[in-house]
């Protein structure tokens, strides 16, 4: 009998784990890594010392198939993202696809489990704070840089939904400049929240129309740093 454990870990704050999460982790045989230098950071502060291996969005196929090779001998391995859900704009789905599919007789007959064990994202972080309804929302993950980016600007001033992303410092600004470009004149006004550096020191929640937050960034220089998550509702 072997598991794969899905777990969620901090998105800064390293007390942000659960029990499960640090039981599930110092049981483990392996643990699989987006980046092993920053997750031992995790496991050091709590003691744990397990063998990690990295996982990323490079990962040759013979990483998957070692990896596979692992739970068919019996083994328990858990996987860890930088920062929160793994799968969640981060890598993770393509190997539990391609676990789900090569050990399929194997999850069937109970040798297998592939487990969640959940934690912080920054998308429900955000959310839960932000004061906005989201029975119902559109998660866009990171918006792309160039092709499409035009026409998913139309679909968010047109949508009667609210919808999160996720942005870096570095494209903060010109995706700002692009709510407003987008967003200004409509009748139905839209509000733009900005989560930034949520669970750290400096967590701070911006929100208003897309012009007054694009004026309170550009006065802020200091601000235009860290994580951020943008909801547009
Ligand atoms: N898997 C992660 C999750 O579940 O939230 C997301 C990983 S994605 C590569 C990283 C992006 O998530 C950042 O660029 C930022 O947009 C958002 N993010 C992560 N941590 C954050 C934080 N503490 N505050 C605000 N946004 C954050």
């Amino acid at each position: 009998m072997s598991t794969f454990s899905v777990i969620g870990t901090p998105i800064g704050n390293l007390e942000d784990i659960t029990l499960r999460a640090l039981k599930v982790l110092a049981a483990s045989d392996l643990i699989l890594c987006e980046d092993t230098r920053m997750t031992k950071r995790l496991l050091d502060r709590h003691a744990i010392s397990v063998p990690t291996k990295s996982y990323h969005m490079h990962s040759t196929i013979s990483r998957v198939e070692e990896i596979i090779a692992l739970l068919k001998e019996g083994k328990n391995i858990s996987l860890v993202s930088d920062a929160g859900t793994p799968g969640i704009s981060d890598p993770g789905s393509e190997l539990v696809r391609r676990i789900r599919e090569d050990m399929k007789e194997e999850i069937s007959s109970g040798i297998l489990k592939i487990e969640s064990i959940p934690g912080p994202s920054a998308l429900t972080s955000a959310l839960s704070i932000a004061g906005i309804p989201c029975a119902d929302f559109t998660f866009l993950g990171f918006l792309p840089h160039k092709k499409g980016r035009e026409t998913l600007f139309k679909e968010i001033a047109a949508s009667e939904r609210t919808m999160v992303f996720y942005e870096s410092p570095h494209r903060i600004i010109k995706t700002l400049e692009s709510l407003v470009e987008h967003l200004q004149g409509q009748t139905s006004a839209k509000k733009v929240t900005v989560c930034r550096e949520l669970t750290k020191i400096f967590e701070e929640v911006v929100a208003g129309s897309p012009a007054e937050v694009k004026t309170y960034f550009d006065t802020h220089t200091d601000k235009v740093r860290g994580e951020f998550v943008v909801i547009v509702s």
